[in-house]
């Protein structure tokens, strides 16, 4: 119970009624706020970031008592664990989405970038992420609170009285010379498609006859770096593509075709079981994908990159998966405890963000990539925020009744799988102690990697369109058409 209302329980109800009758027209920092439907009776939720943990509180969270607000730079929410199936045409890109529109005008929805958190003053400067718009001076923005910077750029301010941070982490470049020039990362649909898009037109220039053996060679060098699940199932996943499609319609450009798995560790899926690694190695092995462990890529360059152990290495296509990178969001803020590796933000057993000054912001919450229980060292993973999320939602469904609020967060490991192609898996639960199938691997693995990921589809669409496309691209194969 907020202390208002322990208090003065009438006023605070009186408050309520009266603001309930107050014009529909609903400001947010003094921005008419034409998208939502909600009357501004409600405590302001705001949550930043449509992710996994995002999306997962947007989904569940009570939108009638809430006066919920979304920030995102995408309106869409992400299923990655799909997305290195969606870069080689196993699946359409529509598979791996979710809109954020689905639950608007109900609530309000920026495709925007939150830059700075103002805590003393509850308030959110946030930038477009839509394309820059000329603005006309002559007309007025619709709000009070809207600032023009030096180079006509436009920021607005949003209020809140509950926060939910959910903004991920970046992809880690360790500063590599050249890799955000020249190599395709795998974190966004976007990425998904631009890297289909790449391989197919590695296949067709090197279909012309104006090229030599070596250059068709090199085109057809498709290089991996980063040996961990994302990297893994994406070479699983094109080794699929080169195998049957490719196979079928480019026979001779085929058998070129090379696919090379780098790590700078001395094995790769290091958060797998030993014998599950070497499953894959030896699976790898036979499916004539290369792993080259231990090896430091120093620079990229266009179609090519500089490893130190073995000079320059020519690439069609280069798929950057080293891991994760601090959201810029959480390294600006100073107000804030963040872990001193990682960048994360640190919050209490109860996901409330721990201040600079140590105590945990009883309006301020944390999930996902971005942040890390202090006594609880968690993975990085989707299990992680989706279950950080459904925690937040009976949270803040029971806050806003004014009821107790559940215990502290417990994750409950499901176990981790990755797919190694030809429809074989591993699957990873030895850290659950007691459990029944703690490790797996071939085709039974497969299966629970496929009905694991049917299962977490969210949407009813989703949960048709997967394994109708499954079931289509199996008969009548793959889209290599390129637009
Ligand atoms: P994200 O899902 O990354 O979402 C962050 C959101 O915040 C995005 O909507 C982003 O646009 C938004 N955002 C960023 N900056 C701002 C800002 N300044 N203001 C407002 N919004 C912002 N995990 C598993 O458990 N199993 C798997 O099989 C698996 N497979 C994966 C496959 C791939 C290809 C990848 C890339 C990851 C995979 N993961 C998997 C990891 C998992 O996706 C992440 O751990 C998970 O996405 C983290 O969720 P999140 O909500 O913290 O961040």
């Amino acid at each position: 119970r907020t202390p208002s209302r322990l208090l003065f329980p009438l006023a605070h109800d009186r408050c309520q009624l009266a603001r309930a009758v107050v014009p529909t027209a609903r400001r947010i920092d003094g921005i008419r706020n034409f998208s939502s439907s909600v009357p501004r009776s409600h405590q302001r939720l705001v949550i930043l970031g449509s992710g996994w943990g995002g999306y997962e509180v947007l989904r569940g969270v009570d939108k009638k008592r809430w006066d919920v607000t979304v920030i995102s730079p995408n309106n869409y929410f992400n299923f990655t664990p799909l997305l290195a199936g969606c870069a080689v045409g196993t699946l359409e890109f529509r598979c791996a989405v979710e809109p954020v529109r689905r639950f608007t005008p109900q609530v309000t929805a920026y495709q925007a970038w939150c830059d700075h958190i103002d805590f003393k003053q509850k308030r959110l400067l946030c930038a477009p992420a839509t394309a820059p718009i000329a603005h006309d001076a002559s007309t007025k923005p619709s709000g009070g609170d809207v600032e023009t910077g030096a180079k006509g750029a436009q920021t607005f301010w949003v209020n809140y009285d509950k926060l939910v941070i959910a903004v991920g982490a970046y992809s880690q470049t360790f500063n590599v010379p050249g890799v955000k020039e020249h190599a395709h990362f795998l974190k966004d649909v976007k990425d998904a498609r631009a890297i289909r898009g790449r391989i197919v037109e590695c296949f067709e220039q090197a279909n012309q006859p104006t090229m030599s053996d070596v250059e068709r060679r090199n085109l057809l060098n498709f290089c991996i770096v980063g040996g961990g699940p994302t990297g893994v199932e994406f070479a699983a996943e094109l080794y699929d593509l080169l195998h049957t499609d490719m196979a079928e319609h480019y026979p001779a450009l085929a058998r070129m075709a090379r696919i090379n798995l780098y790590d700078v560790a001395p094995s790769i899926l290091g958060s797998f079981d030993k014998n599950l690694v070497e499953y894959t190695e030896k699976t790898f092995a036979r499916e004539g994908i290369n792993i080259w462990t231990s090896r430091t890529v120093e620079r990229v360059e266009d179609g090519k990159m500089f490893i130190k152990e073995e000079g320059e290495v020519p690439f069609g296509l280069l798929v950057w998966s080293t891991g994760l990178a601090p959201n810029p969001l959480v390294q600006s803020i100073s107000e804030i405890n963040k872990d001193q590796r990682t960048s994360s933000l640190i919050t209490d057993e109860h996901l409330n963000v721990v201040m600079a000054d140590g105590f945990a912001n009883p309006d301020v919450w944390a999930i996902g990539d971005a942040a890390k229980i202090e006594s609880q060292p968690l993975p990085a993973t989707a299990q992680v925020a989706n279950q950080k999320g459904k925690y937040l939602v009976k949270k803040l469904n029971k806050i806003v009744k004014d009821q107790d609020s559940p215990k502290p967060f417990e994750f409950h490991n499901f176990g981790s799988l990755a797919y190694v192609g030809d429809w074989k898996a591993i699957y990873d639960r030895s850290a659950s102690e007691g459990t029944f199938l703690s490790k797996e691997s071939g085709r039974l693995a497969w299966l629970l990697w496929r009905s694991a990921y049917f299962t977490m589809t969210l949407s009813l669409r989703n949960k048709i369109l997967v394994p109708t496309y499954w079931f289509l691209n199996w008969i009548f194969g793959r889209d290599l058409t390129r637009f």
